[in-house]
């Protein structure tokens, strides 16, 4: 019986939000060890609140499959939602959790680990490869396989230090359980010694391109159609494609393509190379422009009938908190109370000072105050304004919450992440998005699915804050990037990246 370890230590940092994410953030959000991950990953769910079956479940999904030769030895899992880089002390304290307990687990012969690729630490550069090679230090020579968003950064010392990587193939993400049982099966079959796992990679320096990036649409369709296809073919173990998180501060930066064969370095390499080539062709495809927030409040006032008949969805691109933001942006709300009048509109802000003044009032109480723009003073200014409190209630990820009605808009103050990605956001206050006009949220992608059966129109709105994709270009890079900097050619970069002369 081969014993394999599996964990998770999982955040996406976004290094231009403010706002360190700390241990309580971790802890608040999910994290299990021992029995208690090991029910979480065979019983569900695994990330209450958000995943009945994420990439753990997958991989107990590839061990049961071979049950009479592996045993699943669970160790930590800890995740936190999209924020500023990890505090040292926070990063630190993941990290000797997760060694320790993986030399109190005994003898182990390989493992699993689940790590976001673009996770930030403040003061420690390339985090993810650090760990990976504490992990190392106690597995020694044993198989290690490694998972990563379609986000993460790879970097030539990440590669040297797994037997393999691999990553999502959609985005928006619904994959996760396939490849955490996609990982698993390639960590069993080393173990096993029924497969060699072989890697090829090549590096782009390019940040932004391929359009909306979405796996089911052009361009980056046939990119996502080839990884299956090489899978499916047998000529591949796994087959990835990295496209990056802009606002992660390494400096060598960019999409990559990654491919797992058995034992094949040549097919490695030349179908990496394939799919960096498919990517590269498709860099001029920017992503859309956004209207700003007058604008987008007249389109919505000109939609009379889609607001009859559902809501128009209203994304606040530059505050995406699932995208590390900070979630206090005001320009938005601002907008909304002052232009938006006679459309019924809910907002969200985080704010914790505003939620501790407001705490002891009740609900009819007529409040003046200022709310958000204080997290991420560099964004947004704090909006001044004064209302009814319409209701109060304690809730799991996003903390104490208030409900204010200023004008025409019901705001939704929040203590935690003001992550709005989900109806529950609004439905679990009271308010039902049927009866809204104009309904803000802070996300870039999955909300299209999950408000699916409210939203009749959608309109992503630019502002200024952390996720406006060319604050990406303030950030220190290795040489020119695309989109920011003419770059003729990636290979010469590639090279240099790789360590290839
Ligand atoms: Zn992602």
């Amino acid at each position: 019986m081969k014993r394999i370890a599996y964990a998770r230590i999982a955040q996406e940092s976004n290094s231009l939000s403010p706002v360190a994410t700390t241990l309580s953030d971790f802890e608040g959000s999910h994290y299990l060890e021992g029995d208690a991950l090991l029910a979480a990953t065979t019983e569900g769910p695994e990330v209450a609140g958000f995943f009945k079956k994420a990439e753990l479940a997958g991989f107990i999904a590839a061990a049961r499959a071979r049950k009479s030769e592996v045993e699943p030895v669970p160790i930590l899992s800890a995740w936190a939602s999209s924020g500023g880089p990890l505090a040292k002390d926070c990063f630190e304290e993941l990290e000797s959790r997760l060694v320790e307990q993986l030399r109190a687990a005994g003898n182990i012969d390989g493992m699993y680990l689940c790590l976001h690729g673009a996770m930030g630490v403040l003061g420690i550069s390339d985090p993810e490869t650090r760990l990976i090679r504490s992990v190392r230090q106690v597995l020694g020579g044993a198989p290690l396989v490694v998972s990563h968003d379609l986000h993460g950064n790879v970097t030539q010392a990440r590669v040297d230090a797994v037997d393999a990587l691999v990553a999502y193939q959609t985005n928006p993400h619904r994959d996760h359980a396939r490849i955490g049982k996609k990982a698993g099966a390639i960590a069993i079959g080393t173990v096993l010694g029924e497969v060699k796992p072989t890697m090829g990679w090549r590096s782009l320096p390019m940040i932004l391109g391929g359009g909306k990036t979405i796996d089911f649409l052009q361009p980056m369709r046939a990119v996502f159609r080839r990884m299956r296809q090489v899978e499916r073919a047998g000529d591949a173990l796994a087959a990835s494609t990295f496209m990056v998180h802009p606002w992660n501060d390494s400096p060598s930066l960019g999409w990559s393509t990654l491919v797992v064969t058995d034992n094949d370095a040549a097919a490695a390499d030349r179908l990496a190379d394939e799919l960096a080539e498919m990517c590269w062709e498709r860099r001029h495809e920017q992503p859309p422009k956004f209207p700003g927030a007058s604008e987008a409040i007249a389109t919505a006032r000109a939609a009379k009938i889609r607001r009859k008949l559902g809501c128009v969805t209203m994304a606040d691109a530059s505050d995406v908190v699932t995208a590390g933001a900070p979630g206090d942006s005001t320009h938005l709300l601002r907008a909304l109370i002052e232009e938006g009048k006679g459309m019924k509109s809910f907002a969200a802000v985080r704010d914790p000072q505003a939620i501790a003044t407001l705490w002891p009032r009740e609900p009819g109480d007529i409040v003046a105050l200022t709310i958000g723009g204080t997290l991420d003073p560099t964004s947004s200014t704090p909006l001044p304004v004064r209302g009814a409190i319409v209701s109060k209630h304690e809730r799991h990820g996003f903390g104490r919450t208030v409900v204010l009605l200023v004008e025409d808009v019901r705001i939704v103050i929040t203590e935690g992440p003001s992550m709005v990605m989900r109806p529950s956001f609004y439905t679990e206050v009271g308010l039902d998005p049927f009866r809204a006009d104009i309904v803000m949220v802070k996300n870039f992608f999955p909300f299209l699915m999950f408000f699916a059966a409210y939203n009749r129109k959608t309109i992503f709105v630019r502002t200024r804050g952390a996720t406006d994709f060319d604050a990406a270009f303030q950030l220190p890079f290795d040489g020119p990037m695309h989109p920011r900097d003419p770059v003729d050619d990636w290979r010469a970069r590639d090279r240099v990246r790789r360590g290839v002369t």
